[in-house]
């Protein structure tokens, strides 16, 4: 059994660095990816025989190079994260192929990137099976089939069911079958993905709905994807998925349907969150400790700029309080809230669905001190912005004790190029 996650409210270091070292080097607001821990969720699921990153949860081309170094492949939802996988140094051909392409639909960009590098595509929409096989008929695919049913952490994240966007409606399997026939297309891959920080319950009906599709399109099925949606420890007490079950439950699909097939059928798992949440720290300063009315405000340097999953979700992440002398003091907690610099209301970490403001329970803070938001890892510095222009932060990767830049932040020219006055 997994044991609970626990998370402290004071820290000092984040994979054996000083914090205090981060900040004067890196400056803050500035993401931390301690490599170690993605090493370890990679390990965790090393029962599955293909692991595709979905990159999209924290596309950093070294996090992508760390991913390629331990034998992830990866997914591309963009013209953008297919450059990316490449830079990173992905191979564009090979078996299994090393980048899936996968979406709703291809813009202009994403099909031209497709053909021209000859990726396997995984089609979300029957509009996707007729473009791409105009263009590039004879050829295989992998049909992303949306199961009539989802689940996720949040409306926003929930992949599957009738109010989704995501996937070819289960009812239109054979039309798609039809379709794929007409240019001669091999449908070698099934793909279901009901949604992002779903549990396992939800997840393991999903093994049901894939065999019984599996076996309406039957023996050109290669692949069968799991998808992704694991679920991350993010509050105190949660745990580490069985995942030994639920690799078994897949396992079981897959040899049944191989029965059936008389050929081997190979088994993908496509986790974003669950590789990179834990391993992300988002690092910040407290520039101002103000009260208002019965409230005691933190307010940092980062804000929904750096981080939106509070802001769009409701997210929790865990918080703690880093001094600025480097040393474990012992100091008295205060129930707190914490916020951020842009000119916007909603621009606070420890709310609720619905933008309610809570209180946290953190160490007491003065002007100085680091403050740390954990868990960040997955969809955190993917969904930054430049909101009140405010640049993008600098993110490091900690390998082995040492920290590398390996994004820095943004300038200001930086953060207006592109923009043009016209000429009068
Ligand atoms: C977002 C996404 C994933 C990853 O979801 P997580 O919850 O981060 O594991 C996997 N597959 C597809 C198609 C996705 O869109």
């Amino acid at each position: 059994m997994a044991s609970a996650t626990e998370f402290s409210t004071l820290r000092t270091e984040i994979a054996g660095v000083p914090v205090i070292e981060l900040a004067r080097e890196f400056g803050t607001p500035a993401y931390i990816y301690d490599a170690g821990k993605i090493v370890e969720r990679i390990q965790d699921l090393s029962m599955f025989e293909t692991v595709r990153f979905a990159q999209k949860a924290c596309s950093n081309i070294a996090i992508l190079d760390l991913m390629r170094r331990h034998g992830v492949l990866v997914d591309a939802v963009s013209a953008g994260e297919i450059e990316r996988a490449i830079a990173a140094g992905y191979a564009t051909e090979g078996d299994p192929p090393p980048i899936v392409y996968t979406a709703d639909i291809f813009d202009r960009e994403s099909l031209e990137a497709v053909l021209r590098y000859g990726l396997h595509v995984n089609c979300g929409s029957p509009d996707m099976i007729d473009q791409y096989g105009e263009r590039a008929p004879g050829g295989n695919i992998t049909l992303r089939i949306n199961p009539g049913f989802g689940h996720g952490h949040s409306q926003k994240t929930n992949t599957g069911g009738e109010h989704s966007k995501h996937g070819i409606w289960h009812e239109d399997l054979h039309d798609a079958l039809r379709r794929a026939d007409r240019h001669g297309l091999g449908v070698t891959g099934l793909h279901l993905h009901i949604g992002s920080g779903t549990d396992i319950e939800h997840l393991a009906q999903v093994c049901g709905a894939s065999e019984r599709l599996a076996r309406e399109i039957g023996r050109t099925l290669t692949t069968i994807s799991a998808g992704g949606g694991l679920p991350t420890p993010y509050r105190p007490g949660d745990t580490h998925a069985d995942l030994t079950a639920y690799h078994r439950l897949w396992d079981d699909t897959r040899n049944r349907l191989a029965d059936t097939f008389g050929h081997a059928v190979h088994l993908e798992l496509e986790p974003g969150r669950y590789l990179v949440a834990e391993s992300g720290y988002l690092l910040a300063e407290v520039r101002a400790v103000k009260q208002m009315g019965s409230n005691t405000f933190y307010v940092v340097d980062a804000g929904f700029n750096n981080l939106a999953r509070p802001i769009l979700y409701g997210a929790y992440h865990p918080i703690s309080i880093a001094p600025a002398s480097g040393k474990m003091e012992s100091r008295a907690e205060q129930d707190v809230v914490v916020g951020g610099p842009l000119c916007e209301s909603g621009d606070i970490f420890t709310q609720q669905d619905g933008g309610f403001v809570c209180k946290r329970s953190l160490p007491m803070a003065q002007i100085g001190d680091y403050l740390v938001i954990e868990c960040a890892g997955a969809y955190g510095a993917v969904m930054g912005s430049n909101y009140n222009s405010k640049p993008l932060a600098a993110e490091v990767l900690i390998e082995n004790g040492r920290p590398h830049l390996v994004r820095r932040r943004q300038t200001p020219q930086e953060v207006m190029q592109g923009e043009m006055i016209p000429a009068r």
